[in-house]
């Protein structure tokens, strides 16, 4: 009977809604990633945005475990979240510095992406105000073509001549980022952003200032273009184990080679909070936006777009009870939501509801939710909200959903 049921259910430690972390599945992408890279090509685990919503500090941890060379975050706020963790482990900043973060950048210890010469002035000059402290390795950003951040090429002789008069800051590397090898099977564009790397290589090294390492490559690249990988390539998404998008998976496929496994490593889960009949003609939800035509079911679920669960799945999304698909019914509010269970007799309060992951045969993927709301998988994960229980589940172990 559902009492029953609803004893086991809320007996757990699992709370109401949480997001639970495969470590296996994480390092096994690394590992399967690595695979497809020359001997000597290093490693960046990217953690920026709360490592794609999945934790930064758990993420980390395996990372630096699974021996990457380098971490990636997107500025300081978010480095100091993971410093104790990095264990040795060097650190770039992607995104850009101010020259009033200088101070702060080097008493942290991170290496910054620098793109204006005003902040690697700032920076030499905090670096002169602390006595004893070493070079600052600098990672310089070439624009090649996607007008984000990045230097012109004209402007390398200029920087030359900067960090010869400067011997406070070490080129250690220069890097770029590709505008559109997501989006296309065609790599022409990447290609001419390549080449403009290694030009911007030579104009540095005819300068007399040769950068210790040169990276370009984020999962995609890394994953279909294997000129791009040089000293270092960037992981993100790959290593969640989502894959860029369609066109890399086939860009992947085209290249005769079937890309490593990428697992999922990110399931998100909730519980049944109230089971509601409703009678034939009734709305349901805010805006009236659904009538039910006969008499229904429905499970409300306590999560909603504050959580990161997008509203445009209102009438539109459907989630996971006893490993079959319930439709989200009406508008996804701000902390809850309803599905269809009419189909599903004898749910019982607190029964376990799938938003994201895999129940026997049925999963919901972040790639789903995106064709769905009509966005990218990056965003449907990067989104979830940061007050989430992140439960690591460690060693690799059948889940209740799936067993
Ligand atoms: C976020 C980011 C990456 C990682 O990109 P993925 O597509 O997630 O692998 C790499 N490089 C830079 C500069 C980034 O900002």
């Amino acid at each position: 009977m559902t009492h029953a049921r609803e004893g086991r259910a809320d007996r757990g430690p699992r709370p109401a809604l949480y997001l639970e972390i495969d470590g296996a599945a994480y390092r096994q992408n690394l590992r399967a990633l690595r695979q497809i890279l020359a001997p000597g090509v290093r490693c960046m685990a990217v953690v920026k945005a709360n490592a794609y919503g999945h934790g930064a500090r758990a993420i980390t941890a395996l990372a630096v475990a699974e021996g990457v060379e380098y971490l990636g975050v997107h500025a300081l706020d978010e480095f100091r979240e993971i410093a104790d963790l990095a264990a040795g482990v060097p650190v770039a900043l992607l995104g850009p510095t101010l020259p009033s973060e200088a101070a702060s950048v080097l008493a942290a210890g991170v290496e910054p992406t620098v793109s204006e010469l005003e902040t690697a002035e700032a920076l030499a000059e905090a670096q002169r105000a602390a006595p004893g402290a070493a070079a600052l390795p600098i990672h310089v950003k070439v624009e090649t073509g996607t007008h984000r951040q990045g230097i012109l090429p004209e402007e390398i002789p200029a920087w030359c001549r900067f960090l010869h008069a400067h011997p406070e800051l070490r080129l250690r590397g220069i890097h770029t980022h590709y505008a559109n090898i997501e989006d296309t099977t065609d790599q022409t564009i990447a290609r001419r952003q390549l080449a403009r790397l290694q030009e911007a290589r030579r104009a540095f090294a005819a300068g007399g200032c040769v950068p210790e390492l040169l990276h370009s490559a984020c999962s995609a690249a890394a994953l279909v273009m294997d000129q791009t990988h040089g000293d270092l390539v960037r992981l993100g998404i790959a290593s969640y184990g989502l894959w860029p998008s369609r066109e890399t998976f086939l860009s992947a496929l085209l290249s005769h080679r079937a890309g490593p496994e990428l697992l999922p490593v990110l399931s998100w889960k909730t519980r049944v909070a109230q089971v509601k009949t409703v009678p034939a003609g009734e709305y349901v939800g805010y805006g009236c936006s659904f009538r039910a035509t006969h008499a229904m079911r429905l499970a409300v679920l306590p999560v909603g777009y504050y959580d990161g669960y997008d509203r445009r799945l209102s009438g539109r999304g459907y989630v996971l009870v006893r490993g079959r698909r319930a439709p989200v019914v009406g508008r996804i509010c701000m902390n809850m939501m309803m599905a269809d269970i009419t189909d599903l007799p004898d749910v019982a309060l607190g029964e376990e509801v799938i938003l994201l992951g895999r129940w026997g045969a049925e999963s919901i993927s972040a790639d789903d939710l995106a064709a769905l709301c009509g966005t990218i998988n990056y965003e449907i994960v990067a989104r979830l909200g940061r007050h989430l229980p992140r439960l690591l589940r460690e060693p690799r172990e059948t889940s209740p959903a799936s067993g």
